[in-house]
């Protein structure tokens, strides 16, 4: 099942680029298999388990679409006639009119209102002349007009939604619509979520000397509550391997997917290289991506792990490209939500290597020629300033060298995935 490479491309070997070392990660990762049933008003964000088929018809019976008069088009005169109809009483929504409409009849009726037998056709108030108990109607009106048919929206026998889809606010809606309050949706996964370092402090301890607040753990966490998971935050690990065992072998037994950050990149604490693989099947990736570059990922147990880099921006920049196609992969999602990319103009030179994906934080201004885009200010991986300060990410491709004012580059606006 698993297609893991142990070797081929370690930390020494050529860098995998930033597609094909997601393509890796996503053939590595099945869905979840639990569901459980859950109300409708705690279903927003959930992945559907199974198909939600509608058993009523919406609209369930033809209704009127404006305030008006429910006539029979019968009756209604042709090119340059008048006819007057008898009003025979009032349809409101909820308060369906009790009889038939009979010929040279109508009745007042509402919006949302049913339509009553006999009738086919609704005429505007405006557009009619009421005169005593009656209205005199002109030329001009088809049959059908401003009615909704029942089953317009949704036929009975219908699949709305397939498994797999991730519940919007309207999905929620139309489940409603159906008069269906509870869905089967698919268990949300279990996210283990781990920082690795000796110079982490707690927040809310004074910081000792070489010490630094744990701030991806605070990002990341976030990152994936907007997702949804359940996140179990397994707190601070020091670089001693035998804390690290520990800690990841807790971790992996409980989750379905470990995400830590720190202590991936060679030669400053090679022995976490050695505590993965010893627990499980992990390699090192080199991926060509600025900021990133040193992945961990494979399995420990019958969890996937992930290590990101210890960087903060590089943290975040790679659960967004990595770590959040991953979990919605395990979470069952059918269709991943599509993320706009679009393209604006650079508003100054923008550096860049070819040979690896650039990811800059920048800032997007709508101007009257279109989009225009600046950076947010210092691009190095530990600035999170710049991140914060950011709305969109500049994705500057693989092969491409540096940008040139005016030129056209690809953005990614930050409220699409965060
Ligand atoms: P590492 O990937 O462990 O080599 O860390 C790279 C850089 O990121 C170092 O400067 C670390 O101090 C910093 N770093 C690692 N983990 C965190 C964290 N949880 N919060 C903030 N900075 C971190
Ligand atoms: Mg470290």
């Amino acid at each position: 099942m698993s297609t893991f490479i142990r070797s081929g491309c370690g930390e020494k070997g050529s860098a995998l680029r930033v597609e094909d070392a997601l393509h890796r990660m996503l053939d590595a990762v099945t869905p979840v298999k639990g569901y459980e049933q859950v109300g409708l008003l705690d279903a927003w964000c959930r992945v559907l388990h199974e198909p939600v088929v509608a058993a009523i018809d919406v609209p369930s019976r033809a209704n009127a679409a404006v305030d008006g008069y429910a006539v029979r088009a019968a009756d209604l005169p042709g090119p340059g006639g008048v006819a007057e109809l008898a009003v025979i009483g009032t349809a409101r929504a909820g308060h369906p009119f009790p009889g038939t409409v009979q010929a040279g009849q109508a009745v007042r009726i509402m919006t949302g209102a049913h339509l009553p037998e006999g009738a086919d056709t609704v005429l505007p108030q405006e557009q009619v002349e009421a005169q005593g108990a009656g209205i005199r109607v002109g030329e001009g009106h088809g049959q059908g007009d401003n009615v909704r048919l029942a089953g317009e929206d949704i036929a009975r026998g219908t699949t709305v939604l397939a498994p797999g889809r991730y519940l919007t606010p309207p999905d929620i809606g139309l489940i409603a619509s159906l008069g269906q309050g509870e869905v089967k949706v698919k268990r949300r996964p279990r996210v283990a979520l781990l920082s690795t370092g000796d110079e982490l402090c707690a927040l809310g301890h004074p910081l000792p000397a070489g010490g630094l607040y744990d701030s991806n753990r605070y990002t990341l966490h976030a990152a994936l509550k907007r997702l949804n998971v359940k996140v179990m935050d397994q707190g601070i690990v020091p670089d001693e391997p035998e804390r690290l065992r520990e800690a990841l072998t807790r971790a992996a037994a409980n989750a379905d997917v470990v995400v830590s950050s720190g202590g991936v990149s060679v030669g400053e604490a090679d022995f976490v290289r050695d505590v993965l693989l010893a627990l499980g099947s992990i390699e090192l990736w080199k991926v060509a991506m600025k900021p990133g570059r040193p992945i961990a990922f494979g399995r420990i147990g019958g969890a996937v792990f992930i290590g990101l880099p210890g960087n903060p921006v590089a943290a975040l920049v790679c659960f967004f490209q990595f770590v959040q196609p991953v979990l919605e992969k395990k979470m069952g999602i059918s269709e991943r939500p599509v993320v706009p990319v679009f393209k604006a103009i650079a508003a100054h030179r923008l550096s860049k290597k070819p040979g690896r994906t650039e990811f800059q934080r920048g800032i997007l201004d709508p101007t009257p020629g279109g989009w225009r885009v600046r950076s947010s200010g210092h691009q190095g991986s530990a600035i999170l300033t710049s991140m914060s300060r950011g709305n969109c990410l500049i994705v500057l491709p693989h092969d491409a060298g540096p940008v040139e004012v005016g030129e056209a580059v690809d953005v990614v606006p930050f409220a699409a995935f965060m």
